[in-house]
């Protein structure tokens, strides 16, 4: 009997990594993700079954909102059984919010979901986007002993392979634009790919993939900078229906301790917004209590961020609040690694 091809699913959502050079208007028109194997017929070297799905329309992930994730898990639901891996191609902008939501929707995840794009369109000369799709689908394809070698939602850029919900978009010149700055490389991509299995997540059984469609996006931003004033604050704290705020502090949680500051953080927490203080720095992380500077918000009731991205934490607050968890339960899960978002 033939053994069965391995099936790769391409979600292809928008962004650079799909751009062709038009030669009629010598513009950059998206490609026909039908005849892939035309445009990378590198492609064909694998034997595998490649199908692709294109987002009508495409989007620049500028664009995007939480909808665009609900229809990416989806789509993978959907197909979940027919296919050995989902290759996700998406504009680079906010490819770890996606990659971060993801990671959150997707429960009892077992196969890989990798998310690449590109910083030079796939039809231009010097394109880093036909190595990236051709990694993605390498690694998206990869069992070892009837296991997927990645069962995560990653993101895939120039030379490395990162646990999705802890990327940052760092560069937006250079090839390797993204990169994970408190969790190790879950695989470097060289004439082999290495992969780094202990840092690897693998389920402990498999059953079947649950999705989370509910998203609340009630949520807000503060970045503190030195001479923020009270308007500011009160205006954020006090947005309509504002149930959570992402605080990003100095240093290790570090917050002013001017009395009007403080007192409006209590407010919001007495008026029942959640409160989550992540740092401003890309490294490290939050450790409230260590300066007298954050002793006050730890009182107030604020919840440690620890090493989360902001992109997780916008993430991981949509999705909890999405589940219509009282205050409690969304603190105590705040402070759990989900999806290895946390480091322990
Ligand atoms: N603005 C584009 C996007 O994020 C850039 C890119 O594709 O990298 O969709």
């Amino acid at each position: 009997m033939e053994k069965k091809k391995t099936s790769i699913l391409i979600i292809y959502t928008g962004g650079t990594i799909g751009m062709v050079n038009d030669p009629e208007t010598s513009s950059l028109k998206p490609f026909d993700f039908a005849h892939i194997l035309n445009q990378v017929p590198e492609l064909n070297e694998f034997g595998f079954n490649l199908e692709s799905i294109a987002f009508d329309p495409l989007i620049d992930s500028s664009n995007l909102n939480p909808a665009v994730w609900v229809k990416i898990v989806e789509i993978i639901k959907e197909n979940y059984n027919k296919f050995e891996g989902f290759v996700v191609l998406h504009g680079t902008d906010t490819m770890s919010y996606s990659a971060s939501a993801l990671s959150f929707m997707l429960d009892n995840l077992s196969k890989p979901v990798v998310l690449t794009g590109s910083q030079l369109p796939i039809g231009t000369l010097r394109t880093d986007g036909k190595e990236n799709l051709i990694a993605a689908i390498e690694i998206a394809a990869a069992y070892e002993k009837g296991r997927a070698v990645v069962p995560e939602v990653c993101v895939l850029f120039e030379n490395k392979l990162f646990r999705g919900n802890r990327t940052t978009k760092h560069n937006a010149e250079h090839f390797n634009a993204f990169h994970s700055y408190n969790y190790p490389d879950l695989a470097k991509i060289g004439i082999h790919i290495i992969y780094n299995y202990p840092s690897i997540h693998y389920p402990d059984s498999v059953s079947d993939l649950e999705i989370t469609t509910v998203l609340d996006h009630n949520i807000a931003i503060l970045k503190l900078f030195p001479g923020i004033n009270k308007a500011v604050v009160d205006s954020i704290l006090g947005c309509k229906g504002l149930k959570a705020v992402i605080m990003e502090s100095y240093g290790a949680g570090n917050a002013p301790t001017d009395k009007w500051f403080i007192d409006a953080i209590k407010a919001a927490i007495k008026n029942g917004i959640v409160v989550y203080n992540i740092t401003q720095c890309a490294a490290g992380s939050v450790e409230m209590g260590l300066y007298e500077t954050s002793v006050e918000l730890l009182k107030a009731g604020v919840v440690s961020g620890r090493d989360i991205t902001t992109e997780a934490a916008v993430t991981k607050l949509m999705y909890l609040l999405g589940k219509n968890l009282d205050r409690e339960q969304i603190k105590m899960l705040l402070n759990k690694s989900l999806k290895g978002e946390l480091s322990q």
